[in-house]
């Protein structure tokens, strides 16, 4: 590590230079900016950067090489004069090659410096790849930067206009100018702050989706348990007690009566969070407990688990449109046609069962479309264009809309078959009941929290209320028809 006094000297002198070259960023024309390496990132960033009105110079380790690859308007000369050249650089080697840099310093001195540098694994525990260029570089002010910005999305240019670059540095003037150049190519910079959230933005391109891990965990073990559950009840079952193969049902018929499992058990497991955060308020009789860090992190996962629960209700919307099209349907309808003329059977017409079938259909297509604008408005860019209340009222409201819906599907769906001991196969219940206890309690529960004495206690809770306290409080005019409420105790 560089000798801290020495290095906020050099600070001090050399923030003047990047002033200095800040006026003529503003012009790009007149500015010139470097880029250290002739790979794809250089390719990519020194055509936006041509395209943005800059002169760059690139700096390479053999330049006669690497020219032709190009634009025209792009200076390619070795290593040092482009150093000496510029006096804002782009470092596009990888971090291990940062130390062969080192001839450079005495040029790179007093001199913006922009890691773009991506590490191989996650790094908890740092210094980051910019901490030590910085430490190489301790004349020079290193910006962390544009390491999240892909080569393709530099060539493509950020069209979306939603492409954002994190920047931090321990340099404002050199945070400054990176963030005018940022600009001037069509990103929006992000000010991160210090040098020390370098390691953050390090992170941030190889993380693997963190936040969905545990919903798709859950959905996957799910599924397998649903499956194994039916594939016993309705393949293994007949094979076993009747010797008739039912191995035909295994990837249609038994996958879409799992996917719907699923999909209900994942709708309640994202509003039960809510439900276990409202008893445990009501329980300490405060909101200022911290809950226990297993239901923090449910809660934030509750869009996840939605998303997920949307993902296998549309694939069994889509496998139930498929079930017609198999040739076993046909089949069978062909065999059962042919049985009730064998036996004389003239209408095979029952009521019941048609209007169960109506039901179940349109309760079903109700639940997708709640479940699809769910979806929808967690979308970050519907949900910006919605305030709170309305965000709330879909998420909560029409959620739990979907939730009754869903369950009111399957109800129909079983319709009394729960009471019918044959479809205790194996001494097993029908997979509906079993699904249906998470949505039930769910729904009661939400029901219990609406009672009047209930609801008003949450109410004081989760506006301050305590219940160990004395105090005199006083609710809104239209939560407390009174106006003033004395509730100490
Ligand atoms: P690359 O295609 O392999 O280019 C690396 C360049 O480093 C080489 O062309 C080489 O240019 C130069 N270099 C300088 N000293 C070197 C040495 N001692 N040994 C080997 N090469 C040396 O890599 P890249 O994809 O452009 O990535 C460059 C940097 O950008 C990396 O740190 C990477 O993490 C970062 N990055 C890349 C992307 C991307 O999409 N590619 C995205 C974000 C960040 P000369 O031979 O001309 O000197």
């Amino acid at each position: 590590m560089p000798d801290e006094m020495s290095r906020r000297l050099i600070l001090e002198r050399d923030d003047g230079g990047a002033r200095h070259f800040e006026d003529g960023v503003s012009d790009p024309s007149t500015s010139v900016i470097g880029i250290l390496g002739t790979g794809d990132f250089s390719r990519s960033l020194a055509r936006r950067l041509v395209a943005s009105g800059y002169h760059v110079v690139v700096g390479s380790r053999t330049p006669t090489r690497f020219v032709a690859l190009f634009p025209e308007e792009v200076e390619v000369t070795s290593q040092l004069e482009a150093a000496n050249k510029a006096d804002l650089i782009f470092v596009a080697v990888y971090p291990e090659h940062h130390s062969t840099l080192m001839d450079l310093k005495q040029a790179l001195t007093g001199k913006t410096l922009v890691d773009v540098s991506n590490g191989l694994s996650i790094n908890h525990k740092g210094p980051s790849n910019a901490e030590l260029l910085a430490d190489y570089f301790s004349g020079s002010f290193v910006v962390k930067g544009f390491n999240t910005v892909s080569a393709w999305t530099l060539q493509m240019g950020a069209r979306d206009g939603g492409r954002q670059v994190f920047l931090c540095s321990n340099s404002q003037m050199a945070k400054n100018l990176v963030k005018s150049v940022c600009h001037r190519m069509g990103f929006i910079p992000v000010d991160m702050g210090l040098l020390s959230s370098s390691l953050e933005i390090e992170n941030l391109p190889l993380y693997l989706f963190p936040s969905w891990r545990l919903p798709v965990f859950c959905m996957l073990l799910l599924f397998i348990f649903f499956y194994l559950y039916n594939f016993a009840r309705d393949v293994l079952h007949p094979f076993i007690m009747k010797h008739k193969s039912a191995f035909y049902k295994m990837p249609i018929e038994v996958v879409n009566v799992t996917f719907p499992s699923v999909a209900l058990v994942m709708l309640s497991l994202v509003y039960l969070p809510g439900l276990l955060a409202a008893v445990l308020q009501l329980w300490s009789g405060t909101k200022y407990n911290r809950f226990p860090n297993w239901l923090d992190r449910w809660l934030t996962s509750r869009k996840q688990l939605g998303l997920c629960s949307f993902l296998c209700a549309v694939l069994h919307a889509v496998y139930s449109l498929c079930l017609p099209l198999r040739k076993s349907a046909r089949f069978n309808l062909i065999n059962q046609a042919y049985k009730q003329v064998k036996m004389g059977v003239e209408d095979s017409w029952v009521d019941e069962d048609v209007w169960r079938m109506e039901l179940y259909l349109s309760v079903g297509i109700m639940a997708l479309g709640l479940l699809s604008l769910l979806a929808v408005t967690s979308l970050p860019s519907v949900a910006g264009t919605i305030n709170w209340r309305e965000f709330s009222f879909i998420q909560s409201t029409l959620g739990y809309c979907a939730l009754f819906m869903a369950t009111a599907h399957t109800l129909f769906y079983g319709w009394n078959r729960a009471f019918v001991l044959a479809q205790y196969r194996f001494c097993m219940p029908p997979t509906f009941v079993l699904v249906l206890i998470l949505p039930i309690v769910v729904l009661l529960g939400r029901v219990a929290l609406c009672l009047p004495c209930v609801a008003g206690r949450l109410r004081k809770i989760r506006r301050g209320w305590e219940g160990n306290r004395h105090i005199r409080f006083m609710l809104p005019a239209e939560d407390c028809r009174n106006g003033v409420e004395d509730v100490s105790n």
